[in-house]
């Protein structure tokens, strides 16, 4: 049997570094699988909420992610088929009308935990004679429908989580069309996983309940329940939550930052599990690395800035070949020995272009003391230059002017590249030239 496994996210908003592990984990263990498939499935059931512009964005993030899948699918092209499922349901008594509003539904629920008891729904619904739902009708009220739960214990062997079992009698009712007749998205997921042979559900550990009801849903169709995997969730520094409204958690945001797709896959892929927050060279050396068995079963605390961090060592582990073409893009003419200068001094790629900048000029020399500038420029020996130029020249400025240490180099330093800091001068200086050192050594912009 080929794996089949899906990525649900519902078009209202964009991803965020959250909900993209679910789909980062479905995809590796799709490769991982000889000749699993990953599909991207549109949660679109909310007609209000959903935007094919935010679907266009989930797309997008994807891809950029190097996420490819082989099958998409829109919920909201499949009514008619989820209607026919209803009046399957419907016919065989598992899904019945109710006529409560929130505010009723919520006295309830308070009068039950004020009693200590847990707040299940009373299935008062499930009693209604027809003159009684007659009578709502009349008020002008509508049903909402709810799935019926057999009294059973629901188990699984969870792929991550190991054995699982809720007792049906300890859940309410799951309410699976609202009073407006829209769908909650757990029918149309049990009926899609059925009709798009879905093999295997990888998503967060919030879903653990909605599960125990849809593998009742699964077997009221006919179905066998996919196998399961539930992760542990991502929480902020503090412990909270993560929203998907986070917009500076979403990928977008991080992709406009200037941090690598290769980055946040690194990290999405080793946070939370016992893995090494680290970065790592290509997408398949993360389908490697991926097992069930490592993912932890505590919540993991994300810091941005963690991600930065690795997002800095993953580019001084870098070779030029990875990102030629994007430097090229960049206006950056540099080539390999730019590349080895220039990573290890930069957090973001597109630093790159100023340290290009520095080399290609042109740049404002900063001249502390122009006679020393002068007398050193003199001494600067001829070309061609190699990495040991700079060691040969500032010597023989040192001896000549008696300069020495931060005295020697800063000023030097200052005048070829403008700036106080830098990649190391001895690499920096023959991608410079003489004419261009002796030039800025004189003050002049180059
Ligand atoms: N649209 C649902 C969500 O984003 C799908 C959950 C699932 O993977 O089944 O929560």
């Amino acid at each position: 049997m080929s794996i089949i496994v899906r990525f649900a996210p519902s078009p209202t908003g964009r991803l965020h570094i959250g909900n993209i592990r679910p789909a980062l984990m479905n995809w590796l263990f799709a490769k991982k699988m000889a000749d699993g498939k990953f599909m991207l499935r549109l949660d679109d059931t909310d007609q209000e909420r959903s935007t094919e512009e935010y679907a266009q964005g989930i797309r997008d993030d994807l891809t950029w992610l190097g996420l490819n899948w082989d099958i998409e699918a829109k919920q909201s092209t499949r009514f008619d088929r989820y209607d026919a499922v209803v009046e399957q349901l419907k016919s065989m008594g598992r899904l019945y009308a109710c006529y409560e509003t929130a505010d009723e539904l919520e006295r309830k629920r308070k009068r039950l935990l004020g009693r200590g008891k847990p707040p299940v729904y009373d299935r008062s619904g499930l009693n209604l004679s027809d003159s009684e739902k007659q009578a709502f009708e009349e008020q002008g009220r509508k049903p909402h429908w709810r799935f019926f739960l057999e009294d059973a214990q629901i188990s699984w062997q969870d792929l991550i989580r190991g054995e699982q079992k809720i007792d049906a009698s300890s859940i309410s009712d799951p309410i699976l069309i609202r009073a407006d007749g829209s769908y909650l998205y757990t029918l149309p997921s049990v009926i899609d996983d059925i009709d798009f042979n879905i093999t295997h559900v990888i998503r967060g550990e919030d879903h653990v309940t909605n599960s125990g009801a849809q593998i009742q849903i699964f077997y009221a169709l006919g179905a066998k329940a996919p196998d399961m995997a539930h992760h542990n969730l991502l929480v902020g520094a503090q412990g909270e939550a993560l929203s998907k409204r986070l917009g500076s958690l979403s990928i977008q945001s991080f992709r406009e930052e200037g941090l690598e797709a290769l980055a946040i896959a690194s990290h999405s892929a080793t946070i939370g599990t016992s893995h090494p927050i680290a970065p790592h060279k290509s997408i398949t050396e993360l389908v490697e690395l991926f097992d069930f068995s490592k993912v932890s079963r505590a919540p993991a605390r994300f810091d941005p800035d963690e991600l930065r961090a690795l997002n800095a060592k993953l580019l001084h582990e870098t070779e030029y070949s990875q990102v030629a073409e994007r430097l090229k893009g960049m206006g950056v003419q540099g080539e390999e020995d730019f590349w080895h200068l220039a990573k290890a001094n930069i957090n973001k790629l597109d630093e790159a272009k100023e340290w290009w900048q520095v080399i290609s000029g042109p740049m404002i020399p900063q001249i502390e003391n122009a006679d020393f500038c002068h007398q050193a420029a003199e001494m600067l020996p001829a070309e061609p230059w190699d990495e040991t130029t700079w060691k040969t020249w500032t010597q023989s400025v040192k001896e000549a002017t008696g300069a020495k240490g931060k005295a020697l180099f800063l000023p030097l330093r200052l005048a070829i590249t403008g700036l106080g800091h830098g990649p190391e001068l001895n690499k920096l200086l023959p991608l410079i030239g003489r004419d261009k050192v002796i030039a800025r050594l004189a003050g002049k912009e180059i």
